[in-house]
């Protein structure tokens, strides 16, 4: 009898095969051949960024780590671009020193995506229990996606596999997080919305964007947050599907995740760019407990998310 069960499963097993073989709707193509992004690498650059302090606007940390951002994106980069203004948060009327920093792979390329990610650190804990107006190191918050962006910048200078027609521009944003819910999404995004209106080229337009923050926690979720959705579904679904089919269903849900006040809603609004932004989420929208906290230090930061984030994110632009 046992026999006889193997049999029909066996049958079935190979009938079903044959079936998918002929039925090539639903299978998708083979993923492009991507280079490795390696993680020890963007992990090193989150502990560089750390080691420079607090990076708030107005304060040696941020002039240090401006300066190491720089140096090492031009490594990669055919053109590098550095803004340096003084932005406005409009409800207090304070001022801060601005530094972003763009790195353009193939500047004559029509085609071009945009990786963004702000660099700096809140100047407040207040989230935290303790010490909550002394400066959080964000490592996750501010060191992690641009510790992504250099190694996916690494990665695709150093591969022998090109990447035709396709322009990449990296965008370092400052002065991201010295906003305050109470105080309007306005107050967010300084940096963001001070290249928005003076970008770094003239009329300058990307097909999309991607917004990377929050990327290196231990267990991350990135779930569909809802501006992306709104402003770039499709391209949203695009980079869910390709995480999956990477293997990084597990980081990368398909579940709402609220919609996040982040710099993506100003490339979405102020620059006309439909931009998604990957981000640790809670359902219902909140984030991780380390939030705005004196915990957003190296500990939380795990290798694997890193590298889900990273070798996604190379691996949507060589399906270009
Ligand atoms: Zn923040």
């Amino acid at each position: 009898m046992q026999k006889i069960l193997l049999a029909v499963i066996l049958c079935t097993l190979i009938f079903t095969s044959c079936e998918n073989e002929n039925n090539t709707i639903d299978e998708p193509a083979a993923l492009n051949e991507a280079p490795v992004f390696n993680a020890d690498n963007a992990y090193a650059h989150i502990e560089k960024q750390l080691s420079f302090g607090p990076r708030v606007p107005g304060t040696n940390g941020q002039k240090q780590c401006a300066a190491y951002l720089q140096s090492e994106i031009e490594k990669h980069c055919d053109t590098v671009y550095v803004q340096k203004a003084k932005v406005t948060q409009p409800i207090s009327e304070k001022n801060y020193p601005c530094i972003n920093i763009i790195g353009s792979m193939n500047p004559d390329a029509l085609y071009r995506i945009l990786i963004l990610a702000h660099w700096d650190t809140r100047p407040w804990a207040d989230m935290d229990d303790e010490n909550r107006n002394k400066p959080i190191l964000g490592a996750d918050d501010g060191a992690s996606g641009c510790g992504v962006m250099l190694e996916v910048a690494r990665a695709i200078k150093e591969s022998d596999l090109q990447l035709e027609d396709v322009g990449i521009d990296f965008l370092f944003v400052d002065v991201e997080d010295v906003g305050k819910t109470e105080w309007s999404s306005l107050s967010y995004s300084l940096g963001t919305q001070y290249w928005a209106k003076n970008p770094h080229v003239a009329n300058y337009k990307a097909n999309y964007g991607i917004c990377l923050d929050m990327v290196g926690a231990k267990n991350a979720q990135f779930l569909l947050e809802g501006y992306s959705k709104q402003y770039a579904d499709d391209k949203q679904r695009n980079i869910w599907d390709i995480a999956n089919r990477l293997g990084y269903g597990q980081y990368f849900l398909y579940q709402d995740g609220g919609a996040i006040t982040d710099d993506h809603v100003v490339v979405n609004e102020m620059a006309n760019i439909p931009c998604v932004d990957i981000i640790n989420l809670q359902e219902g929208g909140s984030f991780g407990k380390y939030w705005h906290t004196h915990d957003d230090d190296i500990d939380i930061i795990d290798k694997r998310t890193l590298k889900a984030a990273g070798q996604t994110v190379l691996q949507v632009l060589y399906e270009e």
